[in-house]
């Protein structure tokens, strides 16, 4: 049976690269050592790493002046380091698009001597879209304005990136990272943990302005972003293992044609669901149609017993985590780079059989 994986993260990796990756584990060519037991300071890692980095360069045009950082901690790390590192005795202004902008938001209000505004919020639509910003809320004596560009969990994405003007604007770019084709140069920062569409978790990518970068020392060198640029993230040991596997994703992508081509790739298969969706008298999509995530596609049938059911029949027929997140409820298809667009069509007519049987 073809398994087929939706999960929202850790994901699906390309096979090409995890039979790379199964031939490094033993002997890493061919030093006579695996990938995992290379120091991070030898000849052979600083080349693994100082790849990785130049393939995500290219993958997202970063310019020069922008620094690239390999770090730990999960994106929900970064959660609180923002704030720690930028908004000390200043007014951080956030965008509340749902249960991860919720989890940013609440860890900026934990940091003390940080002042958060939120100044636009989609509660009105329970989080089933975008909401504006309205143009008087850009506070230009803000330390940075936060946004979170893909809510994995309600499905929810910004198609453009507004302008801050001079405030600086920084993104948690987790589920979106390569799959859309956001500029870097319209943030300061950016970052992402690793486990949606650039590799293994225990890996966060930030990719973070140079002249944004703290010059105040924190009192902790690991959660100082100058420290760790200064040390070109081996202020400690780097998850060696992920950065590697980052590396080699990021080589996949660019054999794929690179993030214009991958986007296209995951219009066409979003739109297979989206539009199955729309045809569906069972199923149907609770976010508004401006707002759609092309990664992460949540649906409902209006009825729990329902969707548990088709859950069930679905993973016994091979659709894997589509459970919906338990906050939720309902289904999820989450649709990131490596999944496959037969998954998707798979999914597609398995739905119709399981609506044509309950319409029975
Ligand atoms: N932000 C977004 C948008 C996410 O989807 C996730 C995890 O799924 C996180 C943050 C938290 O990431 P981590 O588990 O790496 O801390």
């Amino acid at each position: 049976m073809t398994i087929y994986n939706f999960s929202a993260g850790p994901a699906i990796l390309p096979q090409e690269v995890l039979q790379k990756a199964q031939a490094s584990l033993l002997n890493y060519e061919d030093s006579g050592m695996s990938i995992m037991e290379l120091s991070h300071r030898s000849s052979l890692f600083l080349d693994v790493i100082n790849q990785a980095e130049q393939l995500l360069r290219d993958l997202m045009k970063i310019p020069e002046n922008y620094r690239v950082l390999f770090m730990q901690g999960g994106a929900s790390l970064q959660f609180s380091m923002i704030p720690l590192n930028f908004a000390q005795h200043k007014k951080a202004l956030y965008v509340h698009t749902g249960a991860w902008a919720k989890k940013a938001i609440q860890a900026a209000q934990m940091v003390p001597n940080v002042e958060v505004e939120v100044i636009a919020t989609g509660e009105a639509t329970n989080f089933t879209a975008i909401p504006t910003i309205p143009e008087e809320a850009f506070d230009q004596e803000a330390a940075y304005i936060h946004i979170t560009t893909n809510e994995t969990i309600g499905g929810v994405a910004f198609q453009t990136i507004p302008d801050t003007k001079t405030i600086p604007l920084i993104a948690d770019m987790s589920s979106n990272i390569l799959s859309n084709d956001y500029q870097v140069e319209d943030f300061a920062m950016i970052y992402a943990g690793a486990q949606k569409n650039i590799g293994p978790a225990g890996l966060t990518v930030v990719i973070i302005r140079e002249d944004f970068l703290n010059d105040t020392p924190i009192f902790s060198p690991m959660l100082d972003y100058a420290v760790q640029a200064k040390n070109e993230s081996m202020y400690n040991t780097p998850p060696t293992f992920a950065i590697y596997m980052a590396g080699l994703v990021f080589e996949w992508l660019k054999e794929q044609g690179g993030v214009p081509a991958i986007l296209k790739k995951n219009q066409e298969k979003a739109n297979v669901l989206y539009d199955a969706l729309e045809a569906s008298n069972l199923f149907s999509s609770p976010v508004d149609p401006a707002s759609r995530s092309l990664t992460n596609i949540p649906f409902v049938t209006g009825d729990d017993a329902i969707d548990k059911l088709f859950v069930k029949e679905a993973t016994a027929a091979g659709f894997e985590n589509l459970k919906g997140h338990r906050s939720v409820g309902g289904m999820r298809a989450s649709l990131y780079n490596a999944f496959p667009l037969e998954g998707v069509q798979a999914l597609v007519e398995f739905m119709h059989t399981f609506e044509q049987k309950q319409g029975e």
